[in-house]
């Protein structure tokens, strides 16, 4: 297939690239670098299966090659305020590419009669008053919180990517994913694990905000790739969501990451963000295991283990 990703020279994008021609695809990356980096895909420029454009997916795309399948991963994705890249100090540019990103996107997809694939979010489940999080789950998002920018543009682009499915007939799949790590992740986008792999690194004190009694669920990366390459090969159109079901309070994380990394320097308690951080968050897999035959293999330490030599190279001390 000839496949046109959006973000990708992001995290999640450029393991796509490289997962999609691994498997004989021939891919077409766009990315505008607002968080993303040409690091990210350096090693994919004069691959005759890769090319790539420089473009803001918020203004009309035109691909001068007919395409198969379309896979929409251009957006922000940090929410961490203290950092340039996170949504909270992107808020139109992230409204804009959920919204008319997704627009334009859906538009290629259709004039090419090619399959869609849309990166939504467990985000769209807001501060989830249902646990863990079934695909049914309406979410409690609040409107105009701090987090609407993110969440509220997901929300939006997946009725779009419905409405596109049921009104023009478009081959329509969308991915819930949950926080996902590895590899490539930018060390400054303020997500919780590079910010606290890079001080745990450097012998620092990592900063656990509020109690860290809030959970998460850390999927590797590859565990992800290959959930989303299966959904793009089913035919499933409603939403699936893929992550790691292993929850853990950010403090017991914290503490993992300390232990991986020899690092016994105290955990500094910083004041709870003012961003509605949601308090729990465990996805229920149900749907990707009974669908796509999908769960995830690698545990937190072996994912660590694999992420580890990443940093120690960008941080300089490999
Ligand atoms: P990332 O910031 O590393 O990648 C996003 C990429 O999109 C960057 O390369 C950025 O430059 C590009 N981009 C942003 N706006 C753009 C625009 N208007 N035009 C063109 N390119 C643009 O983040 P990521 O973690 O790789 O996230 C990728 C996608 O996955 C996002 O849509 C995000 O919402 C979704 N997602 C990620 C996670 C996660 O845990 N990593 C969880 C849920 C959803
Ligand atoms: N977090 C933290 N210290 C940090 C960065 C993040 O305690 O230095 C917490 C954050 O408050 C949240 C969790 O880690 O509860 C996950 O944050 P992340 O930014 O990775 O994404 P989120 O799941 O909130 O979208």
């Amino acid at each position: 297939m000839r496949i046109l990703i959006t973000g990708a020279a992001g995290f999640l994008g450029s393991h796509l690239c490289d997962r999609l021609i691994l498997e004989g695809h021939d891919v077409i990356g766009l990315d505008n670098f607002v968080t993303g980096s040409k690091d990210n895909i350096a090693h994919l420029f004069g691959s005759q299966h890769f090319t790539f454009y420089k473009h803001d997916v918020s203004n009309y795309i035109f691909i001068p090659a007919k395409l198969d399948a379309v896979l929409h991963f251009a957006s922000p994705a940090s929410p961490n305020p203290a950092s340039p890249y996170a949504y909270f100090n992107l808020p139109i540019q992230t409204m804009k590419a959920g919204a008319l990103g997704t627009h334009n996107t859906l538009g290629v997809a259709k004039a090419n009669n090619a399959r869609f694939l849309l990166a939504s979010t467990s985000e769209i489940y807001g501060d989830p008053t249902e646990h863990p999080q079934k695909e049914t789950y309406a979410g409690n998002v609040d409107i105009t919180g701090p987090r609407a920018v993110y969440d509220e543009a997901k929300r939006f682009a997946e009725s779009l990517t419905l409405a596109y499915h049921r009104q023009h007939g478009v081959d329509t799949r969308i991915v819930r994913i949950f926080n996902t790590y590895g590899p490539r992740m930018d060390l400054e986008d303020g997500r919780a694990l590079p910010n606290l792999l890079k001080q745990a690194l450097l012998g620092q004190s990592l900063t656990v905000y509020g109690d860290g009694g809030q959970t998460r669920s850390f999927c590797y990366v590859d565990d992800l790739v290959e959930g989303i390459y299966r959904l793009l090969m089913s035919d499933e159109h409603m939403p699936v969501n893929i992550g790691n079901p292993v929850e853990m309070s950010i403090l017991q994380f914290a503490q993992t990451i300390n232990r991986m990394t020899d690092n016994t320097t105290e955990i500094t308690y910083v004041d709870a963000r003012s961003s509605r951080d949601p308090q729990r968050r465990r996805p229920d897999i149900t749907r990707a295991q009974t669908i796509l035959g999908w769960e995830p293999k690698v545990d937190l330490e072996e994912g660590l283990n694999r992420t580890i030599p990443y940093f120690k190279q960008k941080l300089g001390l490999a």
